[in-house]
């Protein structure tokens, strides 16, 4: 596991202080997240639950009056990138910095008083690992810039603002699960989202208290959502919604599935994919009610249902993620699922603490004897959101 937010926040704001020559005004942090369940659900404005990693991006910020915009990153090689706020271009920058720019961007572009800044940051959130690295870069950035300038932003309005940052900035085509996960998650709690209107609920989610374990499998195998396989799927989704004569897929009922999908006809392509988003919200309302009727372990069966959808429905899964689940499930674990965008990325595991040992071996060797990277296991606790840290 990687330190404490609070406890790298020192060594981020001395180099900071290396690169720019002064201390920083603040240092705020920013988690990944994994998804519970609701998969793909976020850009048919349907439900998601996602709950925050001990994983964050750190960042060291400074304010500037001038329009120059300073950025560095630890994790990546190179010199401090310099930029100016009136100089901001849409999907002109293909580098990291694109993130942390578009942030800018879009609080400017909102009408935000933002007239520079010199950040440097460090991240612990793996980056394409299904985690939401990205996220968490925009949503530290933007958390430190709304401090910084007094704007006065609740989280899931830098959330939206952070959204049209990767959107339109970066270019990447996704939905607003992720930023608002880093933004508003809670610690204990997984967030029950409705993404039409971001309405929130915090659901009580400390599985130690009663013998569980939820594990991440991160199969090292690197996704990208900007390529065109999201794209295609989220233009699926769109027609499905449009031959339906719908808004968005989430006004689909789950009870009229049957006849929507006989109305799709031969649209076999669309029809998978309706079939997918409208049972997959049906699955998150399910373990709701489950979680909060305190029937935790029930919540296992639906996490495999929601797995075979997004592998045979949806079509975003890989051997690697399949392997994960179909091992985890066979050697004792209560459920699985890919989590994320698929295509790669991670797998997360609900299993009683005592069989967490079997799994975990169970899972490498299946990697190893099928000539997979060896993934890396490690335990997720639902950790806090977004916040200032010094
Ligand atoms: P995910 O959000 O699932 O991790 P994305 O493809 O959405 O994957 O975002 C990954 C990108 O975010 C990286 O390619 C990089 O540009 C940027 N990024 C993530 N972490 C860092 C970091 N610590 N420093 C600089 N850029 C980062
Ligand atoms: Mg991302």
């Amino acid at each position: 596991m990687s330190e404490s937010s609070e406890a790298v926040a020192g060594s981020v704001a001395e180099r900071f202080e290396e690169l720019y020559g002064a201390a920083p005004d603040g240092v705020w942090a920013a988690p990944g997240r994994v998804n519970l369940i609701g998969e793909h659900t976020d850009y048919n404005d349907g439900f998601v639950m996602p709950f925050a990693l001990p994983h964050t991006a750190v960042a060291a910020v400074s304010r500037r009056d001038d329009g120059v915009l300073r950025l560095h990153s630890a994790d990546v090689d190179g010199p401090v990138a310099e930029l100016t706020v009136d100089g901001l271009v849409p999907e002109s920058d293909k580098r990291w910095t694109a993130y942390p720019a578009g942030v800018v961007w879009a609080l400017r572009e909102a009408g935000h008083t933002v007239t520079g800044a010199d950040v440097h940051l460090a991240s612990s959130v793996p980056a394409g690992a299904g985690l939401s690295s990205s996220a968490a870069l925009e949503v530290v950035v933007a958390l430190a810039l709304n401090d910084l300038f007094g704007l006065g932003l609740r989280g899931w309005q830098l959330a939206r603002l952070c959204q049209r940052a990767e959107n339109v900035y970066v270019g990447a085509p996704v939905g607003i699960m992720d930023q608002t996960a880093s933004a508003c998650c809670e610690i204990g709690h997984a967030l029950f989202l409705d993404t039409r209107d971001l309405s929130q609920r915090q659901i009580p989610f400390d599985l130690a208290a009663e013998g569980m374990r939820l594990l991440v499998v991160d199969t090292q195998v690197k996704h990208s959502h900007s390529e065109g396989e999201y794209g295609k799927r989220r233009a699926g989704c769109e027609k499905g919604a449009a031959l339906l004569g719908v808004d968005a897929l989430r006004d689909v009922p789950y009870e009229e599935l049957d006849a929507a999908l006989e109305r799709l006809g031969d649209e076999e392509e669309v029809r998978r994919l309706v079939r997918h988003v409208v049972t997959e919200d049906e699955r998150v309302e399910r373990v709701v009610s489950l979680l909060e009727s305190g029937d935790t372990r029930a919540i296992g069966p639906v996490l495999v249902e929601g797995h075979a959808s997004l592998r045979d429905d949806f079509r975003v899964s890989c051997p690697e993620l399949d392997l994960v689940v179909e091992t985890a499930v066979t050697s004792g674990a209560l459920g699985a699922r890919m989590t994320g965008g698929g295509f790669g990325g991670s797998a997360i595991v609900l299993a009683e603490e005592t069989d967490v040992p079997t799994i975990t071996k169970a899972v490498e060797e299946a990697f190893a004897a099928a000539g997979f990277t060896a993934p890396r296991v490690f335990e997720a606790v639902p950790a806090a959101g977004a916040r200032r840290v010094r």
